[in-house]
């Protein structure tokens, strides 16, 4: 079978044109999977993270419908809407989008919390074809009649783990009531928890299903240790380990956000210079954290997964997974994050008598095993393979990042 091209997808000219100007030569396992199935119309549930090509796929068929319909929106009101989590995300879906529509007579808007309001209402009354924006100050903005949702044709939700993490749910909900029952919604999310699930069904309408894992870069290069810890002598381990200076920068996990804060309040009482990051905290407070550990000031960063996700700190000589992660899937992502660029790294899991499952399912769901390193409790199902050099061999061999794409209708 011969690999799909944008044009073989039923993209039009001049969105051609634009792709190619761009650099764009193959469409990404997403685009390949979704654009079809929206330019015929469908809904789209896609589970895929940032660096797939989902701006593009979803982007590029709302652009075609936009195009092909000419209808210019009435004052303050759009044709489609794209929500995102952060600032920094929306300004880059608006920017890809005018990459796209390059030529095209297509008008933009970006509506953001933190900056003033005035420029934003004034560029509305144009009624710009598409708007991206975060939920607060886009539920702003309805509020006072400035952005009509009555006549938009198609709504993006972006990133929507990160949307409910950040405790966006109550906007959402309220913006989705306000859109016409006729149109057409996407929902991405890089995780599928029960209420991103429940958020989905509520409303997409028959949607198809894409689901793309990326690559995880360079894992075998990454050396895989698991501790047995009870649960209330993990915090003494994590400050014992951290005596050695060969932990330089390091990212530690855990699986709460209350969890992140105790954590990193315990290694700073013990004098270790650590930041936390997590949804709870505003933009520039999380900023600042990500600042002070990208510049060395921090030696530690605690974070949740969502939070963590999407930032690409070089130099990180260590994960600690603090907890378990509950997703086997994760575990990967997660230590991916270390050996970034052919460097190696080294990640180092506590498990606690409750995460013994978790710790199987890990092994099983991502063919690793984990080396354990010093006291192995006879029940843990890890006796029989104590830590040698020639485990860590098998370790390499076995890794095998799982299921590059499916798609099902
Ligand atoms: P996204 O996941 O949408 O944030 O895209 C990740 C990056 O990949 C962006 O810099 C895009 O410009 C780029 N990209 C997306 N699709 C393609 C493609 N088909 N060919 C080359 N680059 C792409």
């Amino acid at each position: 079978m011969t690999s799909p091209t944008f044009a073989s997808l039923g993209l039009a000219e001049p969105i051609l044109r634009a792709l190619a100007k761009q650099g764009f030569e193959i469409p990404t396992p997403i685009q390949a999977g979704t654009i079809p199935k929206l330019l015929a119309g469908h809904d789209v549930l896609g589970v895929a993270q940032t660096g797939t090509g989902k701006t593009a796929a979803f982007a590029l068929p709302i652009l075609q419908h936009l195009a092909a319909a000419q209808r210019r929106p009435r004052p303050f009101s759009t044709s489609c809407l794209i929500l995102a989590p952060t600032r920094e995300l929306a300004l880059q879906i608006d920017a890809h989008i005018r990459g796209f529509a390059n030529g095209q007579p297509i008008s933009t808007c970006v509506i953001l919390g933190g900056v003033g309001r005035r420029p934003q209402e004034e560029r509305m009354r144009r009624g710009p074809d598409i708007v991206v924006g975060t939920p607060g100050r886009i539920r702003d903005l309805m509020g006072t009649k400035h952005l009509r949702l009555d006549q938009a044709t198609h709504f993006v939700l972006d990133e929507a783990d990160r949307m409910l993490d950040l405790g966006f749910i109550r906007d959402i909900r309220h913006i989705v009531a306000a859109l016409p029952a006729q149109r057409q919604s996407m929902l991405f999310s890089a995780t599928m928890p029960a209420e991103v699930s429940q958020l989905a069904n509520s409303f997409l309408r028959d949607p198809l299903r894409v689901e793309v894992t990326p690559e995880v870069r360079t894992p075998e290069k990454i050396e895989q240790q698991v501790h047995f810890v009870d649960t209330s002598g993990k915090r003494a381990l994590l400050v014992r380990l951290l005596e050695d200076p060969g932990l330089a920068r390091v990212i530690v996990f855990t699986r709460t956000k209350h969890g992140a804060n105790k954590v990193a309040d315990h290694l700073t009482a013990a004098q270790v210079s650590t930041e936390a990051l997590h949804g709870n905290k505003s933009q520039p407070a999380r900023e600042k954290s990500l600042d002070r550990f990208r510049s060395g000031r921090a030696r530690v960063l605690v974070a949740t997964d969502i939070a963590s996700r999407g930032i690409d700190v070089t130099g990180i000589s260590h994960v600690i997974n603090f907890d378990l992660p509950v997703e086997p899937e994760s575990y990967v992502h997660r230590i991916g994050r270390t050996a970034r660029a052919g460097a190696g790294g080294i990640a180092i899991s506590f498990c606690d008598q409750s995460e013994r499952a978790a710790l199987r399912a890990i092994e099983r769901v991502n063919g690793v095993t984990l080396r354990p390193v010093g006291h192995v409790p006879p029940d843990s199902g890890a006796a029989n393979r104590p830590g040698r050099p020639a485990q860590q061999q098998q370790n390499r061999r076995r890794f095998q990042p799982r299921r590059p794409m499916r798609a099902a209708a």
